[in-house]
């Protein structure tokens, strides 16, 4: 029996770990030199007009960049049910309430004629979700929201690197877009996040918000005048500010980003290959010429195949493959299921997809024959 091989892996190098520990040698373990470092060379990556602020996880980085964007108690924001809780709970956080419209069947991506329905005058922002690193329908999301008065924060945890028509995600015409550096996304700092906004109100609160509300603003105009311990606290924020020990990981993780997303690019094109006769519904692809990042290989077995996505997930792990779901669609579990009091096929489209979702093992840690065991183990189970 060979090893299990795990659904996921971080791909750190000799590089992230010389630069961590060149954080711990120099007593800057929190906020500090590198967390600037690591936040001026994500601007730059995204193209340099965007400000970025780095924060200590995507699901952070959504709350205060819903807060900044006065997302307040009563107001609804429009989401995806096919999405990671963290997605909605911030709108919960604020008093706010998610409302959900479905997903498009081919994309997995919120739908955007869906999200004009949905529209009411409690309405105050769309948070779209770039499913799996394929970009959401943007010219029609942005055409809402102009029409709508509406704010728009991008879950771009999986989008990183992503374009829309020749754009990066983090570039868009948009309030903001959150990228997540957890363990299992296409670059990590363990935990992480990143705001990427072209607003100079919005990045300036977010980053009050991120420590305690302390008004950075405040201490530089009295710096001169006061003696360096002085500080003013504006508003009840927050304890998410990253750490320099995580950010030295992210400095390291982003110079590779292009190379890893090539390599989960072929990857996805060798696995595509070999399904092909299988009963299977391959992913969607971005259109020509734009990026998908490929944060996640998600194949829909047909109502024909030999087995059911259960028991196919069991019989890949007792072949030592480790597979997953994504998602379990939020209005099927219980919180959001009996606050907004939600049937499966108030969202037909999610549910179908995640009945028959399995994401299969895609990282760039993985070898040729560690790809290989996964086609072998699919085609025994569905050929
Ligand atoms: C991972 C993920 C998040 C949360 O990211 P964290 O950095 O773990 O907070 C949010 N949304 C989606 C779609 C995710 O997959």
């Amino acid at each position: 029996m060979t090893d299990f091989l795990p659904f996921a892996l971080p791909d750190v190098g000799d590089e992230e770990i010389a630069e961590v520990i060149d954080s711990i040698r120099s007593g800057w373990l929190t906020t500090g030199p590198k967390t600037k470092r690591f936040e001026l060379a994500f601007a730059e990556f995204m193209g340099g007009n965007n400000e970025s602020i780095a924060v200590n996880s995507a699901t952070a980085g959504l709350h205060i960049a819903l807060e900044a964007a006065q997302i307040t108690a009563g107001d609804e924001v429009i989401t995806t049910p096919y999405t990671f809780t963290a997605t909605a709970e911030v709108v919960r956080y604020l008093g706010a309430d998610p409302v959900f419209v479905d997903i498009d069947p081919g994309t997995f991506n919120i739908d955007a004629a869906g999200i004009e329905r949905a529209v009411t005058p409690r309405t105050k922002a769309i948070i779209p979700v770039h499913f799996a690193g394929l970009a959401c329908d943007m010219d029609a999301i942005i055409g809402i929201a102009r029409r709508h008065g509406l704010r728009i924060i991008e879950d771009a945890a999986h989008a990183l690197p992503t374009t829309y028509r020749g754009r990066m995600i983090g570039s868009m015409n948009t309030d903001a877009a959150v990228f997540s550096f957890y363990a299992t996304k296409t670059i990590t700092t363990g935990e992480g996040g990143m705001i990427v906004t072209g607003q100079k109100q919005l990045a300036d609160r977010c980053r009050i918000m991120r420590l305690h509300g302390i008004s950075r603003d405040a201490f530089d105009r009295y710096t001169s005048t006061k003696p360096a311990w002085y500080y003013e606290v504006i508003a009840p924020g927050f304890k998410y500010n990253m750490t320099d020990v995580a950010a030295a990981l992210g400095i390291e993780q982003l110079k590779k980003a292009r190379r890893f997303q090539k390599i989960r690019e072929q990857m996805a094109a060798a696995y595509d290959e070999a399904f092909r006769d299988l009963p299977i519904l391959l992913p969607p692809h971005a259109p020509e010429g734009d990026m998908h990042a490929w944060h996640l290989y998600v194949i829909r077995l047909a109502d024909h195949a030999p087995v059911n996505r259960d028991r196919f997930i069991e019989k890949m792990y007792e072949k030592g493959i480790g597979c997953s779901v994504h998602f379990i669609p939020l209005h099927i579990h219980p919180y959001w299921r009996d606050r907004y009091k939600l049937k499966p096929f108030d969202y037909p489209h999610a549910y179908h997809a995640y009945e028959r979702a399995v994401s299969l093992p895609l990282y760039t840690r993985m070898t040729a024959d560690d790809q290989n065991r996964v086609i072998a183990a699919v085609r025994a189970l569905l050929a």
